[in-house]
């Protein structure tokens, strides 16, 4: 920024955006660094600057991630803004906050020095906001401080002297509402000016000792009185949610009603979509086969890639629908509360309440949830969380589930109307999954993750109407992430799947199963799986679901060379619900596994790491590859010993 330092506009004053300097070096993007604390508005200022033209990346080496996008200005002005994780202070304490720090002062070698920074703050929260303000202007970058939530602070009576704060923080100082889009004007002001380098760093200011947190405090609290700030009051109707949902006794009851609620509407309602879009998968599988020539290409198409890649895109509904309740939830305020009640039950078996969020969502697919324990500042805890995370019963686990289910047990009642036998076994697969996470963070968190209790710092914000707009850039984001990963590892396992059976050729023609690469794989395991009451029809299945859970499903339809397409799942499910004969595949299962086979299998795949794209995420989040490989090896492990015991116990009581 050398070039800046001539012509230096006065402090306060933003540069004149149609003053430009005759040629501006343009060795590589200009970049602005939003910076604030969270909660701030970080995300909704850089999502209404950049629109969808933003990508998430990750920082070589850690697990914590930003947010890049381009500012399209006027003039066809541009500059590339990058979000940075939120931080309080520039003291590192969390990962998170390191990546800021480092940043900031330009000491990751893989990501420039920002040429300036927007610093974001609370308006309605100023005197602990204003706090950041010192280690950011220390930076000695161009700096814009925007105080967000100003709608906020109006509604509730609040204010502040701008003028006066842009005084004596001698940089310029704006009065926004991300959310509503005022003063959006200033900041592209002040964008433009730092796209053509015109914007200098603000002229030095005395600063406390920034090491000095209570030097800090007193100096956030001066500049306020100074500026007259007066702070809203808690809005009455925060108080008064707050005086039910955080009571001891109504409190843990409304959580438990929430959590219910949302399982309950996230099976429901995506069901219909889902079944519509298996069915739409299949039938289009069909029309495929029709309209094509007859040729090993259509096969690997539509068998392949079509039916591979469908079967896992069909569970975008209920993920997203998990995605949008987690998003009300948590930009409504409510989240913040219900971890405060979580944490005294996740206390008690060695975790923190922020391990319940992603624990949540793990119910959904383990991988955003992986990703969603960023929010466990503890390292420790965070692993604990990841270790466990795929215990919970993920969506892909619902196929398999719904397929053997219906295949082996019997539609009997068991508590009256209330609950059938497949449905007690399906809620008791749900219960052991969640039971056993429990006792193994109990095991990690006492011996390899031992770790000091860590102080519960969550703020509490006050309630606010999520709005579309966020929410909707969510749901766009998980489904992108959602799609990229059908569209890449499941394509790419679809292709070997079907290549490997249909190999080695003989005589130009396909061999049948069991002479193909792909059984010999399944004659190779068979010793090792016999134990549990499996055969190398299914060890070709957990071979090929190592990829993906539900994978399997497919694979059995293959092997059992049944007619299977999509919809045989959710006939299964409806087989379950009315109680109608098997459906073909069932029928196919019955006759080559015992029932205690299938219970074992059960048990198998609660347990076992089946999936490709976990392992992938844990890798990224631990930074190597130690963490993921002693996760798939306990899973294993205990799939191995609890399927074997299962098959054992079952054998035992079924003869
Ligand atoms: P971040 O953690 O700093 O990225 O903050 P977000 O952008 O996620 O915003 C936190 C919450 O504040 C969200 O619920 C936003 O909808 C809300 N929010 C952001 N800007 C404004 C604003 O200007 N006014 C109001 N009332 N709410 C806002």
């Amino acid at each position: 920024m050398s070039d800046c330092h001539g012509g230096t506009p006065r402090a306060g004053l933003l540069p004149n955006p149609s003053i430009r300097p005759p040629s501006a070096p343009h060795d590589r993007p200009i970049i602005v660094a939003i910076v604030g604390p969270p909660n701030s508005g970080k995300s909704t200022l850089f999502n209404r600057l950049t629109g969808l033209r933003q990508k998430v990346a990750n920082f070589p080496g850690v697990t914590v991630e930003h947010r890049m996008g381009k500012a399209k200005l006027k003039d066809n002005h541009e500059v590339f803004l990058v979000d940075l994780p939120g931080v309080y202070s520039l003291h590192p304490r969390a990962e998170d906050e390191q990546v800021t720090h480092d940043v900031l002062k330009g000491l990751r070698p893989d990501f420039p020095k920002p040429d300036a920074v927007v610093l974001i703050l609370d308006s309605t929260n100023l005197g602990r906001h204003l706090v950041l303000a010192a280690p950011i202007l220390d930076l000695g970058l161009p700096t814009l401080v925007l105080l967000n939530m100003a709608d906020d602070l109006a509604a509730r009576g609040g204010k502040v002297d701008i003028t006066a704060l842009q005084d004596e923080l001698n940089c310029n100082v704006a009065l926004i509402s991300a959310a509503k889009g005022t003063g959006i004007d200033r900041i592209q002001q002040f964008l433009i000016g730092t796209a053509v380098r015109l914007n200098s760093p603000p002229p030095r200011i005395e600063l406390p000792v920034l090491h000095d947190v209570p030097k800090c405090r007193q100096w956030a609290a001066t500049l306020g009185k100074r500026a007259s700030y007066r702070a809203p009051a808690p809005p009455l109707w925060t108080r008064r949610l707050d005086s039910v949902f955080l009571h001891p006794v109504a409190g843990p009851l409304i959580f438990l009603a929430v959590v219910m609620a949302v399982f309950q509407s996230i099976f429901s309602w995506a069901k219909p979509v889902m079944d519509g879009l298996q069915d739409a998968v299949a039938s289009s599988g069909v029309w495929f086969t029709h309209v094509l020539p007859d040729s090993p290409w259509r096969s690997l198409l539509v068998d392949g890639v079509w039916k591979g890649v469908g079967s896992v895109v069909v569970f975008l509904p209920q993920i997203l629908l998990l995605f949008l309740f987690i998003g009300i939830l948590e930009d409504s305020g409510y989240l913040a509360r219900a971890a405060l009640i979580a944490d005294r039950t996740m206390a008690k078996f060695g975790l923190q309440g922020k391990s319940f969020i992603p624990l949540l969502s793990a119910y959904a697919c383990a991988v955003p949830a992986v990703m969603a324990t960023r929010v466990i500042e503890n390292k420790r805890d965070r692993l604990a969380t990841i270790m466990i995370a795929p215990l919970m019963t993920c969506s892909a686990r619902l196929p398999v589930y719904t397929l053997l289910i219906a295949a082996f047990i019997p539609n009997r009642k068991l508590l009256g109307d209330f609950l059938s036998l497949p449905a007690a076994i399906m809620l008791g697969l749900y219960i052991l999954g969640f039971l056993t996470a429990v006792v193994i963070a109990r095991v990690l968190k006492s011996s390899i993750l031992k770790s000091r209790d860590t102080n519960f710092i969550l703020e509490m914000p006050p309630y606010r109407w999520p709005t579309v707009r966020s929410l909707s850039l969510r749901l766009v984001d998980r489904a992108k992430v959602f799609l990229h990963r059908a569209g890449t590892v499941i394509l790419l396992v679809a292709i070997c799947i079907w290549v490997l059976a249909h190999l080695p050729l003989h005589n130009g023609h396909a061999p049948d199963l069991e002479h193909s690469l792909a059984g010999s794989i399944g004659k190779t395991i068979e010793p090792a799986i016999k134990p549990l009451g499996f055969n190398w029809k299914i060890g070709i299945g957990l071979i090929t679901s190592l990829a993906a859970r539900e994978v399997i499903v497919g694979t059995l339809g293959t092997i059992y060379g049944v007619e299977i397409d999509e919809p045989a799942v959710s006939s299964a499910a409806k087989t379950q619900a009315i109680g109608e004969p098997s459906h073909g595949l069932e029928a196919a299962i019955h006759q080559d596994l015992s029932t205690a086979g299938a219970i074992a299998l059960l048990v198998f795949f609660a347990y076992a790491l089946q999936c490709f794209s976990t392992l992938a995420v844990v890798k990224r989040e631990t930074g190597g590859w130690r963490w993921p490989l002693f996760q798939f090896s306990y899973m294993l492990a205990l799939a191995y010993s609890g399927s074997w015991l299962a098959f054992h116990i079952a054998s035992y009581f079924l003869h």
